[in-house]
């Protein structure tokens, strides 16, 4: 194939239900872009509520005989889809890149970062421990047990069409959940991929099935099923808000992982070097397409120019290109037509506003949908980059006085996922840690995602946690047992 896999049969072009590999019930089928070509990776199934509920009724079914394994049995199963997955780590990539677009050296990491949350979940689910409290009436045993909630849903995103994947189905799996899975409609054949290697890995029909299709029509069955106990969510704050109303009446569970407005605080008082690397990296990573990355960088006035002018060098050196053919990039395209449209109205409705654009600012003379690492100076909070996750590879520079005006600069958005802000004194980082209403700070550091971490937002950036040891307990719920007249 055009991707170059060592094992083509990973490329699978029919979803993954109840064990079995099927086409749409009419037949349909929705195509996959290379966002790098546009040329066409293939088909997939466009499937709708009736095979979702296919899909929700066989994990119904696969429910309790997974749930009652052992934690150890369950593990072991899961370690071998871990192992599967680092072993093919570079057709992975290559099948992430190829429908994505982020550089493969992103993509191979992508793929050891979605693996590792099945181990460290493999491992979670050994200690998954209630307890035993004392009591306040003689003669009863009160107990706290945990439990598997059951049947659970997950619908992904297209920016880590592996990892997002993950790191639901882990947690899941790992605590006996059973687990119908929406992945993007852009970045399928990842999704499909793991579901391959699942099934070589042992997992039973029904426990993880993949449905492909109807965003809307899927999203209905999977929210409206009353089977359905839970929904795993990451994507817009937009979808999260209607799926969270939808839930409603089926009081389902909810894990939502939303947009972020990321803001990154340069203080005079940084290591300017260190904030020039942070920038880049949180900045972009992927392009600028995670919910992560930085939005709005806010430096203040007594190194502005200096930090400007440095970032300005960095940004000139990133090179960027179609990752299957070219090793050598830092940046893919962006996802597609749209995606760069909005790049190009926040960068119109920026300048409009008097910001200037010091780097960049336009198509990428690849063509599709490249487009140039972009810096743009004096960006003030009415410009739509400043309310809005941009979600490209544009930085924009604002600039503040004093620690006070950062931090209310920092905080004044709806949205409250990760920040990050660089400085070298001590209690001034103290100070503004505290200050941030977000879920996540990064303290000159700005590579803060980890498998080990509780990854989440506040606000509208959503509810729950991911990865650590907090992000089993969103698929576990506690059971208290009074057992009287001992
Ligand atoms: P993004 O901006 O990352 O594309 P979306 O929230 O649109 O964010 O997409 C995230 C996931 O949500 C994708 O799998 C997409 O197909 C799915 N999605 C979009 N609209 C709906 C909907 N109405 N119901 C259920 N899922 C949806």
């Amino acid at each position: 194939s055009e991707l170059g896999l060592r094992d083509a049969t990973l490329l699978r072009s029919e979803a993954f239900i109840d064990g079995r590999w099927l086409k749409a019930d009419g037949g349909g089928s929705f195509g996959v872009d290379n966002p790098a070509t546009g040329a066409l990776l293939g088909s997939v199934p466009n499937m709708g509520a009736g095979e979702t509920e296919r899909a929700i009724l066989a994990a119904n079914r696969a429910l309790p005989a997974w749930r009652r394994r052992t934690a150890h049995e369950r593990a072991a199963i899961l370690q071998r889809w871990h192992d599967l997955i680092l072993e093919n780590q570079e057709d992975l990539a290559r099948i992430i890149t190829g429908e994505q677009g982020k550089s493969r050296s992103e993509s191979r990491a992508e793929v050891r970062y979605a693996a590792s949350f099945i181990e460290w979940f493999a491992e979670e689910a050994k200690r998954v421990y209630g307890d035993v409290i004392p009591t306040d009436i003689d003669g009863r045993v009160i107990l706290a047990i945990k439990e598997p909630i059951g049947v659970t849903a997950a619908i992904t995103p297209w920016n880590f069409p592996c990892a997002m994947i993950t790191r639901k189905a882990a947690p899941a799996l790992a605590s006996g959940c059973t687990l119908v899975l929406k992945p993007a409609e852009a970045t399928p054949y990842s999704a499909l991929a793991l579901a391959v290697l699942a099934e070589r890995a042992g997992i039973p029909p029904g426990v993880f099935s993949v449905v492909t299709g109807a965003p809307a029509e899927i999203g209905k069955e999977l929210t409206g099923n009353h089977l359905v106990r839970k929904l795993s969510f990451t994507g817009s704050t937009a979808v999260g808000k209607k799926l969270m109303a939808q839930s409603a009446g089926t009081m389902k569970k909810l894990s939502l992982e939303l947009g972020g407005n990321a803001p990154f605080i340069v203080f005079d008082d940084a290591d300017v070097e260190d904030a020039v690397r942070g920038t880049i990296n949180s900045k972009f990573r992927n392009c600028g397409q995670t919910c992560v990355c930085t939005n709005r960088i806010l430096v203040q006035d007594g190194i502005y120019e200096r930090f400007l002018s440095e970032l300005s060098i960095a940004v000139g050196q990133l090179r960027v290109g179609a990752g299957i053919e070219n090793e050598q990039v830092d940046l893919g395209p962006l996802i597609n037509i749209a995606a760069v449209e909005k790049v190009e109205a926040h960068i119109a409705d920026a300048v409009a506003k008097g910001a200037k654009v010091v780097r960049g600012g336009h198509r990428h003379s690849a063509g599709g949908s490249f487009f140039e690492p972009t810096i743009i100076s004096g960006a003030t909070s009415e410009m739509l980059i400043a309310q809005e996750e941009t979600f490209g590879p544009v930085a924009a520079l604002f600039r503040f006085k004093t620690e006070a005006e950062a931090i209310e600069m920092a905080n004044d958005t709806r949205y409250g996922l990760a920040s990050y802000f660089y400085s070298q004194n001590l209690n001034r980082t103290w100070r503004v840690l505290a200050a941030l209403e977000f879920g996540m700070v990064g303290v000159n550091e700005s590579l803060i995602s980890t498998t080990v971490a509780p990854f989440g937002g506040i606000k509208e950036s959503g509810i729950g946690r991911e990865g650590s040891k907090y992000g089993i307990d969103e698929f576990l719920e506690i059971k208290y047992a009074c057992i009287g007249g001992l």
